[in-house]
């Protein structure tokens, strides 16, 4: 079954930017794909296509089963809860305690109190961070800082996670680490997307790879 698909997709800004060219791309349930490309490729945009961040200007982009292109309000909200997504700086919220930036977002939807204090114990540890619960983002380093991020995106237990750049501020050794998590979840049935211009992260990783050249497929493996 496939899980998102994007069919002749095109992306232009306002600016007259093109973002993304005629793109066509399936992702099957429980898939692991890596997106790679230069600066300015539209490894962003791609992602951004999928949680519904932009629009495309034409073609259709589907994600579990919703044509995110059409989705307004509410659905759109329905969306959101099946993806996780992870960017590059983190972005926690400083003022909060690990274990409350992760469970913000399942407040956010509307669980209760008891469910949150159920799913933040499993999640922490999938991301090794029980000892760290109480502490403050600053109180972390980069690499931890990112496992928080991921324990964020999925302790909704989203069928699909999207990371953008998710080693780009990282040393080799926190890069494994978070490719070794995103791994884990993938093994745990996520499908999982990630986009990087890191090349050893590519052959460290030995999955699929696509790359993406001034918005178009430039090749596959
Ligand atoms: P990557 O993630 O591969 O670096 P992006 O998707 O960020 O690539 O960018 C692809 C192209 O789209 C670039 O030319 C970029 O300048 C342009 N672009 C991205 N976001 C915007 C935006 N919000 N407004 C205008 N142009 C944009
Ligand atoms: P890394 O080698 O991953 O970059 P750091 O050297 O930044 O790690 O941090 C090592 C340990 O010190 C981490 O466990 C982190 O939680 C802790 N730490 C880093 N900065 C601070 C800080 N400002 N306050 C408290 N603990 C910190």
């Amino acid at each position: 079954p496939v899980m998102v698909k994007l069919q002749g997709v095109t992306k232009s800004y306002p600016n007259g930017s093109l973002g993304v060219f005629d793109l066509s791309l399936e992702v099957k349930r429980g898939d692991f794909l890596l997106i790679t490309g230069p600066s300015g490729a539209g490894k962003s945009t791609l992602l951004k296509l999928l949680y519904g961040a932009e629009r495309p200007s034409s073609g259709e982009v589907i994600v579990d089963d919703l044509n995110v292109g059409k989705l307004r309000g509410d659905r759109l909200s329905l969306l959101r809860r099946r993806i996780g997504v992870v960017f590059q700086d983190y972005k926690l919220i400083p003022t909060r305690t690990v274990s409350e930036n992760i469970a913000f977002v399942l407040w956010a939807q509307g669980y209760t109190r008891k469910e949150i204090q159920r799913r933040l114990p499993p999640t922490l540890k999938v991301v090794g961070l029980q000892h760290k619960a109480n502490c403050f983002p600053d109180e972390l380093s980069g690499g931890e800082q990112q496992r928080v991020s991921l324990a964020r995106a999925i302790v909704g237990t989203p069928p699909v996670l999207l990371a953008d750049e998710p080693t780009g501020n990282l040393d080799p050794d926190n890069s494994r680490q978070v490719l070794n998590i995103l791994k884990k979840l993938n093994g745990m049935g996520a499908t999982v997307i990630v986009t990087t211009h890191d090349e050893q992260l590519v052959q460290m990783s030995r999955q699929p790879v696509v790359q993406l050249r001034e918005g178009r497929l430039y090749r596959g493996f």
